[in-house]
């Protein structure tokens, strides 16, 4: 399943910081996702930008002092060797035919670990919450944050509570002619879009045991010739359908509104490198309810 092609160019200018978080229940499908495209630029940068609204956290504490699995060898499957297409790029954004952004049942909760100086950060608070409510989720890693973070992506990666997929090699936008999304310039080529996936496929194939099968590129923004890379390298490319924490800026009130919205098959995007953003906080004040309305939480599993 795809969402409908959309781009987010039309919803940059009305966001701002004070912008609410939509509500599905209050509002048509259709109108919902107009409203919620419109929040989504703020949402998907400040995890990782140099200056966020939250606390970057900078010297966010290591990772705990448990001694790492050792992962079992893996190969890294190599990849037809493709060759550039040629074609010049005709739509641009976080929605797109190709990417998901929904799962066939349950919620799928996702979180980046964007990496970098301002976002390598762990809320080991929200991976406690995880833990202790026994909720599955999707971390997509940035090959930044597993590098400073080793032994605990490996730890991670060995709890069948987690799946860990890849969230890029230096958290570029995915395009092949270096289109910029929030001002952060895209990866310039087929061939770069190209490094900027497999350098962290490795990474994470030598460090967490296993071969990603999903992609979301940093700031979640592909071209269509990046997201046909994606899928003729056997991935799957994660989009969203609720933002879950704004970037890591939201208050905890805001992630809890957000996550209330999440319908069944929805995949929710938050963050889990901003220990002191709302999102951990949020997300336990949602549990009541959603538990109370049946929600089941799922891994996005295969592409
Ligand atoms: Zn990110």
């Amino acid at each position: 399943m795809s969402s409908v092609p959309r781009t987010l160019d039309d919803g940059v200018s009305r966001c701002g910081p004070g912008g609410r978080l939509w509500h599905a229940a209050s509002v048509t499908p259709t109108l919902a996702r107009r409203r919620f495209f419109a929040l989504a630029p703020l949402a998907l940068v400040a995890a990782c930008s140099p200056r966020p609204p939250a606390d970057p956290a900078p010297g966010a504490p290591a990772a705990p002092a448990t001694p790492a699995p050792t992962p079992p060898v893996t190969t890294v499957p190599v990849a037809a060797d493709l060759a550039a297409p040629g074609r010049t790029p005709v739509a641009w954004g976080t929605h797109l035919p190709g990417i998901r952004d929904v799962v066939d049942g349950g919620v799928a909760l996702t979180f980046d670990a964007c990496g970098g100086p301002s976002g390598s950060g762990v809320d080991h608070a929200l991976l406690d919450l995880l833990r202790a409510e026994a909720i599955p989720a999707t971390l997509f890693l940035n090959e930044r944050w597993v590098r400073a973070h080793e032994q605990l992506t490996a730890e991670l990666a060995a709890d069948p509570l987690f799946q860990i997929e890849n969230h890029g090699s230096r958290h570029l936008p995915l395009s092949v002619d270096g289109r910029a999304a929030y001002g952060i310039a895209g990866t310039t080529s087929y061939a770069d879009a190209r490094a900027e996936i497999e350098s962290n496929q490795r990474t994470l194939t030598d460090v967490a045991g296993r071969t990603p099968r999903w992609f979301r590129a940093g700031t979640a923004h592909y071209d269509d010739v990046a997201v046909d890379l994606l899928t003729d390298l056997g991935l799957g490319v994660a989009g969203f359908a609720v933002n879950g924490d704004a970037g890591a800026t939201a208050n905890p009130a805001a992630v809890e509104h957000a996550l209330a919205g999440a319908r069944d098959g929805a995949i929710v995007l938050a963050h889990m490198n901003q220990p002191h953003g709302g999102t951990a906080s949020g997300l336990a004040r949602a549990l009541p309810a959603l538990r109370a309305a049946g929600t089941t939480f799922r891994l996005l599993g295969e592409p």
